[in-house]
């Protein structure tokens, strides 16, 4: 079996820009794939903050005008991944987040940015850089979308396709005034092309054009062909369900290792899990919460989105407490919720905490140092937090929808019986279901056997990458465009 060489196209990728998931995934796969014999390179935005990490970037391609300014791609090894990055100063040397100003609104040329961005995407995958001519080129969500757009519409010679939707609620939808700006032919703005609701579809763009369509879950793949949570493109991932499979996340699990991991303050593995509450009173510590090991002590670290259902935990704050249980939450978003969390934590100050803001070192301290982690998500394309708690020996709370419901298993009858069980999983993410799972929680908390049970379980899933890795190889192969590869 030959290797497959393929150009992955991502607004984000960790460990040089994130700010969700996406860029989990984007850094992990490259490595991944190499036991699959797949040569992954990344296509990346120059963000200043980007290019200030990279190391002995080259000069790949030029493009003297890339709308509305010169451009260069670089190239260069970083962090253990091969990159292309886009520097084009007029679009992306902009400090903060890749996709707001400083208003904490959208820049208003993102249209013109992610399409620069998926235009060089697919111009690498028609060989404009032939120290790299990839026989897939792989879009991530809407920002990248377009690429599969332009390698249709360019004709000729062309890669396999394939586009993931990491969350379908971000779509790239733009005036149809701009199709000639984002030089996209006249006959695309058809149904059967980049046409959204009268105006042009970045993320519809990709799901009508590329050969495959992933998604991380299998649940995920499921739900978003349904009315309920297809937010409009239902139909046509419907029309195009012969292309769509759901493959899992897996986590990077040396980043993510309790028995190494410089963020948490005490090592501890399955065989030493007796190790694992120095961390829960590290955590308290640091937080100010009371030094109790026996509080059962919830866990948040999550963007405060009414995605993620965080709204349900707050009003659930007071059963929690009443329990005798403590909330650590790390995480930044919406103000309401940013306001409702901080007032619960000003009333009861040694057992709710709340950091707002973004990082990484307390997020790996409360997967190491939490009882349980809550995740009451109202959707969840597959969710990266609940398998750093399964790694971590937090046990899940978890909604039973998208990818939760995919890699969590319920501490039911049944599955404490098989000695099977990770979490606790509730559906409908809704109050009184969520109510009842922490009165189970707190009545496997008073059970220190089976809480131990449901740890090692958890420690012992298999959250790693090689199984995914696996499975986008196939894909890959499927559609690739010389036969044999
Ligand atoms: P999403 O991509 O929808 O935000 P995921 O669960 O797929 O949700 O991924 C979220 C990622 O971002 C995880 O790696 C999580 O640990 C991290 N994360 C979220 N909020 C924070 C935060 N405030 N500080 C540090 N890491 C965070």
């Amino acid at each position: 079996m030959s290797g497959l060489k393929v150009l992955s196209v991502a607004s984000e990728v960790y460990p040089l820009i994130k700010t969700g998931g996406l860029a989990d995934v984007a850094g992990a796969l490259p490595g991944a794939l190499l036991r699959e014999n797949v040569a992954m390179r990344t296509l990346a935005p120059g963000y200043p903050s980007l290019l200030a990490k990279l190391d002995e970037p080259e000069v790949a391609h030029s493009y003297p005008a890339l709308f509305g300014g010169p451009a260069r791609v670089l190239a260069t090894r970083t962090a253990d991944l091969d990159l292309f990055v886009l520097d084009a100063p007029h679009l992306f040397d902009r400090p903060g987040n890749p996709y707001l100003g400083p208003n904490g609104l959208d820049w208003t040329d993102n249209a013109q940015r992610f399409a620069a961005l998926s235009r060089v995407g697919a111009d690498i995958g028609r060989g404009a850089i032939p120290a790299f001519t990839p026989d897939i080129v792989h879009a991530h969500d809407w920002q990248a979308a377009l690429a599969p757009a332009y390698l249709h519409y360019d004709g000729g010679r062309r890669p396999g396709t394939m586009i993931t939707v990491h969350n379908l609620a971000f779509q790239g939808h733009f005036p149809a005034a701009l199709l000639a700006a984002l030089q996209l032919p006249p006959q695309s703005m058809a149904l059967s092309g980049v046409e959204y609701f009268g105006g042009i579809g970045f993320l519809k763009a990709g799901l009508q054009l590329s050969d495959r369509i992933t998604t991380v879950s299998p649940t995920y793949a499921r739900e978003i062909m349904t009315p309920e949570s297809g937010m409009a493109l239902d139909g046509l991932l419907r029309s195009r369900a012969a292309f769509v499979s759901g493959i899992v996340n897996g986590i990077d699990i040396d980043v993510w290792n309790p028995a190494k991991d410089p963020l948490a303050p005490q090592a501890y593995s399955s065989l030493r899990i007796d190790m694992r509450p120095r961390n829960k009173y590290a955590l308290q510590q640091r937080l100010a919460l009371n030094p109790s090991v026996d509080s059962a002590l919830f866990g948040v670290v999550s963007r405060l989105s009414s995605q993620k259902g965080l709204d349900l935990l707050l009003a659930a704050v007071p059963q929690i407490l009443s329990s005798g249980g403590q909330v650590a939450l790390l995480g930044s978003g919406e103000k309401a919720l940013e306001d409702g969390f901080a007032a619960a934590a000003r009333a009861t100050p040694g057992s709710v905490a709340c950091v707002f803001g973004y990082d990484e070192g307390l997020s790996h301290l409360i997967q190491a140092g939490s009882d349980f982690i809550m995740v009451p998500s109202r959707f969840e394309p597959c969710g990266l937090t609940q398998l750093y708690a399964l790694r971590y020996g937090a046990t899940p709370i978890v909604a039973r929808v998208g990818g939760l419901a995919d890699t969590i298993i319920d501490a039911n009858e049944a599955a404490l019986g098989a000695g099977v069980a990770t979490g606790i999983q509730f559906h409908p993410p809704a109050p009184d279901q969520l109510s009842e799972a922490l009165r189970r929680a707190f009545a496997l908390h008073r059970n220190p056997e089976t809480m131990r049970r449901l740890r090692l379980n958890g420690m012992r899933a298999d959250v790693s990458w090689r199984g995914p890795a696996k499975r986008y190889a196939a894909l890959y192969r499927e559609i690739a465009p010389a036969a044999g590869v």
